[in-house]
């Protein structure tokens, strides 16, 4: 087991790797930016290194550095969370070589099913379908490119192969906007993955977003821990999610349920992993596979009674997998809103200090978040300050629990999207679980 673990993240994550840790009987190192010294992780940890300054292509994006504070402070294990370099499979083998063991799968796997390409014809072979499209790299030739647009048929969606955070998407109508659709993910994938290949898919119009939790061993071992709804997203990105899928094909999903593990155990996959399929008309169409912990991961939790970092950190201790697929049984519901620090209707970040905080509790409410009173959100990093969850026998007392946490939640001095969760849950399409992907935009 390993002794000494260097959190290679910041904010909520890092505080939920250290509650792992301790747990385990492991000791913890926190890094940070100058512009983070008032984390609350770095409270809790044993010890904390700065790794330079805000901005965090030179903090927490700076391998070398983050390598030296894992060797200064005799750490033996790096996690990486998720952003960041969670999935950057050149870190996870420098990590290994270095002689620190990179907590989650090995960098082969990451850099394989990073690549959502690569990713999509990987689990084809295992009896899982991808959204149809065009999966391989665009040739340059634009008639080429508009005679293989017109086989797939409009809409269609250019999308990064490296893509990640709802980013490097861009929806096609017509051929008219085609070429010059193909050019702007081009360059935005450039800028913002350094890889600029990019696909086609069929745009689905009103799928949901519905994704499985994976765990494995490294030694061949896997099993699955059901669903997760993520279907309440603003730009892509994920707003609301909820465990398990409601109303959902069973015959279906226990087909892919099962090509999931069996791929896993192919993979001889290691820690925890998420699936992502769009769902549309009783149909999975697979979307890509994150290689790492989810932000959603608490609901999953909550439904299984498993901790899922706990599982990763025994993974890459080389433990095998005592728990079997009998053993994992859905019991309840869990929802999660993500509470950002955004400006209600603009949804502008709202960085700046926390005047007033108070944090709701109770039976079956959770809250994941680093921030406290008088703490200053930093304009730096994601807007993301922290995760509210609820868990209760049913979907339904699920909602009303989490209504009634999210009225006790008090954060004064910056904005947040609280007031939008109100809403959202109490609309209702949200509370009949029948809804899509296009909620936000209705
Ligand atoms: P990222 O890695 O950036 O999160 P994903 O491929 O996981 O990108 O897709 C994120 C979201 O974008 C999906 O949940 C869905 O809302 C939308 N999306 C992606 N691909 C399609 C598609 N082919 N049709 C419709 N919506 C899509």
């Amino acid at each position: 087991m390993s002794k000494k673990v260097l959190i290679a993240n910041r904010g909520e994550i890092s505080l939920r790797a250290i509650r792992a840790c301790k747990e385990l009987g492991i000791k913890t190192v926190s890094i940070y930016s100058e512009g983070d010294k008032e984390l609350k992780s770095l409270r809790f940890s044993d010890e904390s290194v700065c790794v330079g300054p805000a901005d965090p292509t030179k903090s927490y994006l700076d391998a070398p550095t983050i390598l030296s504070a894992a060797d200064v402070t005799g750490s033996d294990a790096i996690y990486p969370g998720y952003g960041f370099l969670a999935e950057d499979y050149s870190f996870a083998e420098q990590c290994n070589l270095s002689g620190f063991k990179f907590i989650g799968p090995n960098s082969e796997t990451i850099r394989q099913m990073g690549d959502k390409i690569t990713a999509k014809s990987i689990v084809t072979k295992y009896g899982i379908d991808g959204v149809p499209g065009f999966n391989n790299k665009l040739p340059d030739d634009d008639d080429e490119v508009l005679k293989i647009a017109n086989e797939i048929g409009y809409p269609l969606i250019v999308k990064a192969t490296a893509g990640g955070g709802g980013r490097g998407m861009k929806i096609v109508r017509s051929s008219n906007e085609l070429i010059n659709s193909v050019q702007i993910a081009k360059q935005e994938a450039l800028n913002g993955f350094g890889n600029d290949v990019v696909y086609f898919e069929k745009f689905i119009e009103n799928p949901r977003h519905i994704e499985v939790q994976v765990v494995g061993d490294g030694k061949g071992n896997a099993i699955h821990l059901g669903t997760r709804d993520c279907s309440i997203q603003r730009r892509h990105q994920k707003l609301i999610e909820e465990a398990p899928a409601s109303d959902v094909d069973k015959k279906k999903l226990d087909e892919v349920l099962e090509n999931c593990v069996t791929l896993c155990k192919d993979l001889n996959y290691e820690g925890v992993g998420t699936l992502e399929f769009l769902y549309e008309n009783e149909c999975f169409y697979f979307l890509e596979m994150n290689t790492r912990i989810q932000v959603e991961h608490p609901v999953t939790e909550m439904v299984t009674g498993i901790d899922l970092v706990k599982q990763q950190i025994l993974a890459a201790s080389g433990e095998r997998l005592t728990i079997s697929q009998n053993d994992i049984k859905i019991k309840g519901h869990s929802i999660e809103c993500r509470i950002n620090a955004e400006h209600p209707e603009s949804f502008i970040p709202s960085p700046g200090k926390i005047s007033q905080y108070h944090q709701p509790g109770g039976l079956g409410v959770r809250v994941d978040s680093a921030v406290y009173q008088g703490y200053s959100v930093p304009p730096h990093y994601d807007s993301m300050i922290g995760k509210l969850i609820t868990y209760a026998d049913n979907r339904s007392e699920c909602i009303a629990r989490m209504k009634r946490a999210l009225e006790e939640y008090v954060i004064m001095g910056i904005n947040t999207n609280i007031q939008m969760h109100q809403k959202i849950i109490m609309t209702e399409e949200f509370k009949s679980g029948k809804y899509d992907i296009n909620f936000m935009s209705t």
